[in-house]
C-alpha cells in the first residue's frame, strides 16, 4: 500500500505538472536578427517613469472640487503630449508588467513559479538595446533588466528591501528616494567628464522605477488619502526631474518622457487578476518625437470615462501593454526588443509619413523573424509526413509581403504600406501562437488517457481488495506474460516514435505514462468482468439512480469552484440529510445539533470575499468563543470520574488556553498601533511567531483518546488563526470543528442505522489502539456518502470564507501580526497556513470517522481519491487558452487547485495520522527543567 501512495502521488505530481507543459511553456524564440529603422530617430534620449500600481482612473480623474490630482501631468496631455489608456494582461504583477512595457512580450505564468526576481529566460528590452540605461528605484525590479542585459550598460540604483515596510512611515518616501537620488545624479555629473559624456551620447535611457503609490494602495486601498496624496508627489517630482532634464541639456528638444504604470489595483488594495481596476493603467508620452494634443469633436469608447475625467475632447488613443517597448524604441532609435510582440503605436508619433512607414516595416520584419524561427524548430522536431505548416503565411506568401511593402514605400505610398504591415504582424502572430500549441491536442489526449486509467485502476482495487463483490480467480500465468510483452512493446513504439522526432523529455513520460497504467487495468480484467456481471443481476431502476446521484454529487462540487453559493446549497441539503435517511429518529440531539451547525456553516459561503475591512471585534469573539467552550471542556473533565485523566493533561490544556488568551490580545493590540501609523510592536510579533512553533507541537503531548485530541487539535490550530484574522472568517474554524465533531457521532448512527456495527464507545475511543483493529469491515454503499462528504467539507474548508482569494490577489492585512515588512515569500506561505488550517481540522475528523466506523484508513481514502480524480478530468476539460484572460487564469488554476488539493490530501491524510496517534510523553526530568 506505501508502493501505491508513491505510484499515486508520482501519477498526480505529472497530470499537474503537465498542465504548464502544455499550456504554459514560454513562447519566447531565439536566434533572430535585431531589427532597426534605417532613419534618424526625434529623440536621443528617453525618460521612463513608471508609478507602480497607479490606476488610470485614479490618475485622470478630477478631485472633488474638479481640480486636476495630478496638476502637472494633466497640463502636458492637454498642452504638450498624447495620451491613452495602456491596457495591461493577466497577471496584473509587477515583474510581468515591467517584461511588457521594457521588453515587448507577455511573461507566460510559469514564471511566477520560478520566482519573481530570476529571469527564467533571456530576454532581450529597450535597455538592452540602449547605448546606456540608467535605472532607480525597487530592488524587486531593476536587477532583472540589468541581468539580462549583454555587457556593462545598465545600471541600477536601488534602496535596501526593508524599506518597503507597508506598516509604518510614509511610502511615498521610496518615490522621493528615487527623485533624490536622480538630482544629485545630475549633480554630480557635472564634475565627473565620464558621466557627463556618457549623459550627452545618443539612445540614452532614464528609467524611474515609482513604489510609493503601490506600497500604499496596499496598505491603505486606492481611494485613501495616502494614495491620492501620492499620486500628488509624484506629479510633482516628475515636474521637477523634468526641469531639471531641459535645464541640464540646454533644452535641446531631443528628450522624450513616458509615463505610466505596471499595473493598476482594486479597490481593496490587491492585483493580480483581471479586473479593470487592475488592468486599466494610464499611458501619457510627450517631448522630442511625439505628437501633440489631438483636438476632437467625438469618439467613441465603450466606457464613461471621458466624459467622468472631462476629456472628450482630446483624442484619447488606447494601446496594449506591450506596445509601449516599440514606441520608446522607435523614439530613440534602437532595433526593438527581438522578443517584443507589440505593435508600433503610430498615432503616438509626430513624425514624417515615410518614417512612420519604414518603422511599420521595421516592427513587420522584428515580429516576422520569431515566426520564421519558431516554425523552423517545429518543423525540424516534426516527422515531415506529421507536419502541416501554418497556410496564411507560407514561405512564397511571407516575400510577397515584404515585397509588396517594399515597393509602396518607394512609390511613397505610405498608407498603404502600414496597413500591410499591419496585415502581415497579425498573422505572423497568428502563426507564432499555432505553432507554440502545436503539440497541444497530442498531449492533452496523453494525459486524458492516463487519468482516466489511473482512475479506473483506483476503482478496481477498492472492489477487489475492500468489498466480496468478486470471487477470487487467479489469472493464468501465461495469458499475463503475453500481456506484459504486448504491453512493453507499445511502450517502445511509443518510445521510438517520440525518439525521431526529437520530443523533450517531458513528452516521454506524458506519452508513456498511460503504458503501465493501463497495464495495470487490463491485468484486472476479471474483476471489471465479475463486476458486470453482479451489476447485471441488480435491479436496472436502482443502479441508474445511484449512479446520477453521484454525477450530481460530483457536479455540485464542481460548480462550487465557480460559484461559492453552490457550497451553501450543498449544506443545507447536508442538513436535511438525517431527515430523508430517518436517522434523526434514533438520535435526536444530535440530528438537531448537526442540522443547526449547517445552517450556520452554510452562512459562511455567502459573505464577501474581498473587498471588506478589518473588523477585530470579532476576531477578538471568536477569541472568546473558543476560551469559553474550553471552559466548558475543562469542567465536563474535572466532573468526570474519569481515570484516564492527569495532572499532565490538565497543563497542556492550561496551556493552550493561555495561547489562545494571548492570540486574541495581540491581534486586536497589533491593529490598534498599526491604524495609530506606530508599526508592529516586537513583543507582538514574538507571541505571534511562538505560538506559529508551539502550535504544531502541543497537540501531539495531549492524551491520544478521540475527543481529548481532536480538541487539543483544535485549540492550537485556533490560536494560529485568530493571529492570521482579521475579520468574520475567525468564527469559521470554529463552527466547521463544531460540524465536525457531531458528523463524528453521525456516522455511528449511521453505522448503527444500517446494522453494520454495534455502538462503541466514542468517549473512552483512543487513537493509539485503534490502528491495532485488525478485523476491519467492508466497504459498504454508504461509504461511498461518506467520502463523499469529507470531499465536500474539504471544499467548504477552502473555498467557506473565500482565504484561496486572499492568496490569489494578495491581501496582506492578514499578515500584520507576523511581519509588515514586504516579502513576497514570507506572506505567501502564512497565508497559504492559513488555508491549511481548516483543511487539516477536517482531515483529523475523517480520520477519526474511518477509525470509528471500523474502516482501515486506506479504503475509504481510496474512495475520496476516485472523486477528486473525476473532479479533476472535469476540470482538465474545461481548461482553455482563449476567451477572456481572466477566463484563461481561472480555468487553470481551478485545474492546479483541484490536482494540488489531490495531491495535498494524501500528504494531509498521512500528517493526520500522525497527529492523531502519535504522543509524545514528557519525562520527568525535562518538565523540572521546563518549570
Ligand atoms: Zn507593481
Ligand atoms: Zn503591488
Amino acid at each position: 500500500i506505501q508502493v501505491f501512495i508513491l505510484a499515486g502521488l508520482l501519477v498526480h505530481f505529472v497530470f499537474l505538472v503537465s498542465i504548464f507543459d502544455i499550456y504554459f511553456s514560454s513562447p519566447l524564440v531565439h536566434g533572430m536578427t535585431p531589427q532597426q529603422t534605417p532613419l534618424p530617430p526625434p529623440a536621443k534620449r528617453l525618460v521612463l517613469f513608471v508609478a507602480d500600481g497607479l490606476r488610470a482612473d485614479s490618475l485622470f480623474e478630477l478631485n472633488g472640487n474638479n481640480t486636476p490630482r495630478a496638476p502637472y501631468l494633466r497640463g502636458i496631455l492637454e498642452n504638450n503630449g498624447s495620451w491613452g489608456i495602456s491596457h495591461t494582461r493577466v497577471p496584473t504583477e509587477s515583474r510581468p508588467g515591467h517584461v511588457a512595457l521594457i521588453a515587448g512580450f507577455y511573461e507566460d505564468v510559469s514564471a511566477v513559479a520560478k520566482g519573481w526576481k530570476e529571469n527564467p529566460v533571456e530576454f532581450d528590452s529597450v535597455f538592452n538595446e540602449s547605448k546606456y540605461t540608467w535605472s532607480w528605484g525597487s530592488p524587486d525590479i531593476l536587477p532583472m533588466f540589468a541581468k539580462g542585459a549583454t555587457g556593462d550598460h545598465v545600471y541600477t540604483f536601488c534602496y535596501a528591501a526593508e524599506s518597503e515596510d507597508f506598516g509604518a512611515q510614509d511610502a511615498a518616501m521610496l518615490d522621493i528616494w528615487v527623485f533624490d537620488h536622480v538630482k544629485s545624479f545630475f549633480n554630480s555629473s557635472r564634475s565627473n567628464q565620464t558621466l557627463f559624456s556618457a549623459l550627452n551620447e545618443e539612445k540614452v535611457v532614464l528609467f524611474l522605477h515609482l513604489l510609493g503609490i503601490d506600497t500604499n494602495g496596499h496598505a491603505h486601498r486606492p481611494n485613501s488619502r495616502e494614495y491620492k496624496e501620492n499620486i500628488r508627489k509624484v506629479d510633482e517630482g516628475v515636474k521637477e526631474i523634468t526641469s531639471i532634464l531641459e535645464s541640464f541639456y540646454g533644452n535641446d528638444g531631443k528628450t522624450a518622457f513616458v509615463l505610466t504604470s505596471d499595473h493598476g489595483m482594486t479597490d481593496w488594495g490587491s492585483h493580480g487578476a483581471g479586473h479593470p481596476s487592475e488592468t486599466l493603467t494610464p499611458l501619457i508620452v510627450w517631448g522630442a518625437g511625439v505628437n501633440y494634443p489631438q483636438k476632437v469633436s467625438s469618439q467613441l469608447f465603450e466606457d464613461n470615462f471621458l466624459k467622468e475625467w472631462q476629456l472628450e475632447n482630446l483624442k484619447r488613443l488606447d494601446v496594449n501593454q506591450a506596445d509601449i517597448a516599440p514606441l520608446m524604441a522607435s523614439l530613440i532609435g534602437v532595433p526593438f526588443p527581438m522578443n517584443s510582440v507589440g505593435t508600433l503605436p503610430l498615432e503616438y508619433l509626430n513624425n514624417s509619413a515615410h518614417f512612420k512607414a519604414e518603422s511599420m516595416f521595421t516592427n513587420a520584419v522584428q515580429v516576422l523573424e520569431q515566426f520564421k524561427v519558431k516554425m523552423s524548430q517545429k518543423k525540424a522536431t516534426t516527422l515531415s509526413f506529421l507536419f502541416t505548416p501554418f497556410k496564411p503565411l507560407s514561405d512564397s506568401e511571407q516575400i510577397n509581403f515584404l515585397k509588396k511593402t517594399r515597393l509602396c514605400i518607394q512609390q511613397q505610398k505610405y498608407d498603404e504600406a502600414v496597413s500591410l504591415c499591419k496585415t502581415l504582424i497579425n498573422l505572423a502572430l497568428e502563426g507564432l501562437s499555432y505553432y507554440h500549441t502545436y503539440d497541444r491536442l497530442f498531449l492533452g489526449l496523453s494525459i486524458a488517457m492516463g487519468f482516466v486509467g489511473w482512475t479506473t485502476y483506483v476503482i478496481l482495487v477498492i472492489i477487489k481488495t475492500h468489498t466480496n463483490l468478486t470471487k477470487t480467480v487467479q489469472s493464468k500465468n501465461k495469458e499475463s506474460t503475453v500481456l506484459l510483452y504486448s504491453f512493453t512493446f507499445v511502450g517502445m513504439i511509443i518510445a521510438f516514435f517520440l525518439l525521431i522526432q526529437r520530443c523533450p523529455w517531458t513528452y516521454y513520460v506524458y506519452c508513456l505514462l498511460p503504458v503501465p497504467v493501463w497495464y495495470a487495468v487490463v491485468r484486472e480484467l476479471h474483476v471489471i468482468q465479475d463486476l458486470a456481471a453482479d451489476l447485471w443481476s441488480l435491479p436496472i431502476g436502482r443502479s441508474v439512480g445511484f449512479l446520477l446521484i453521484c454525477i450530481m454529487g460530483i457536479e455540485i462540487l464542481v460548480f462550487s469552484f465557480f460559484y461559492r453559493s453552490t457550497l451553501t446549497v450543498g449544506l443545507l441539503v447536508f442538513a436535511g440529510w438525517p431527515v430523508i435517511t430517518k436517522l434523526w429518529v434514533q438520535a435526536k440531539t444530535t440530528t438537531l445539533v448537526w442540522t443547526l451547525l449547517c445552517v450556520l456553516l452554510a452562512v459562511f459561503p455567502l459573505m464577501p470575499v474581498v473587498g471588506r475591512e478589518p473588523n477585530i471585534p470579532l476576531v477578538t469573539a471568536a477569541g472568546l468563543l473558543t476560551l469559553l467552550i474550553s471552559c466548558f471542556s475543562l469542567a465536563s473533565l474535572r466532573r468526570s470520574e474519569n481515570k484516564y485523566r492527569n495532572n499532565e493533561d490538565m497543563k497542556v490544556l492550561f496551556y493552550q488556553m493561555l495561547s489562545i488568551a494571548l492570540s486574541t490580545y495581540v491581534v486586536s493590540n497589533t491593529h490598534n498601533s498599526l491604524k495609530n501609523k506606530q508599526g508592529l510592536p516586537a513583543f507582538n510579533q514574538v507571541i505571534s511567531w511562538m505560538t506559529l512553533v508551539s502550535s504544531s507541537v502541543l497537540p501531539l503531548l495531549s492524551p491520544t483518546f478521540l475527543f481529548q485530541r481532536l480538541f487539543s487539535i483544535l485549540l492550537s490550530l485556533m490560536a494560529t488563526y485568530l493571529l492570521l484574522s482579521t475579520g468574520y472568517e475567525a468564527l469559521f474554524p470554529l463552527v466547521l470543528s463544531g460540524l465536525m465533531f457531531v458528523w463524528i457521532h453521525m456516522e455511528q448512527e449511521a453505522l448503527q442505522h444500517y446494522g453494520l456495527s454495534l455502538k462503541p464507545k466514542l468517549a473512552v475511543f483512543n487513537f493509539a489502539y485503534a490502528t491495532d483493529i485488525t478485523q476491519f469491515r467492508q466497504l459498504h454503499v454508504d461509504d461511498i456518502r461518506r467520502s463523499f462528504f469529507f470531499v465536500f467539507f474539504i471544499v467548504t474548508a477552502f473555498f467557506g470564507t473565500g482565504n484561496i482569494a486572499s492568496v490569489n490577489s494578495f491581501d496582506p492585512a492578514s499578515v500584520y501580526c507576523f511581519l509588515t515588512v514586504f516579502s513576497p515569500f514570507m506572506m505567501g506561505s502564512l497565508l497559504v497556513l492559513k488555508v491549511v488550517i481548516p483543511f487539516v481540522l477536517v482531515s483529523c475528523a475523517f480520520e477519526a470517522v474511518q477509525v470509528t466506523t471500523q474502516l482501515s484508513s486506506k479504503s475509504l481514502f481510496l474512495i475520496v481519491l476516485v472523486i477528486s480524480d473525476i473532479m479533476a478530468l472535469h476540470f482538465f476539460f474545461l481548461v482553455k487558452d482563449y476567451g477572456s484572460w481572466l477566463d484563461i487564469g481561472t480555468s487553470i488554476s481551478h485545474y492546479v487547485l483541484v490536482m494540488s488539493l489531490t495531491i495535498f490530501m494524501m500528504l494531509m491524510n498521512g500528517l493526520a495520522q500522525l497527529l492523531t496517534t502519535k504522543r509524545f510523553e514528557l519525562s520527568r526530568r525535562t518538565k523540572h527543567h521546563s518549570t
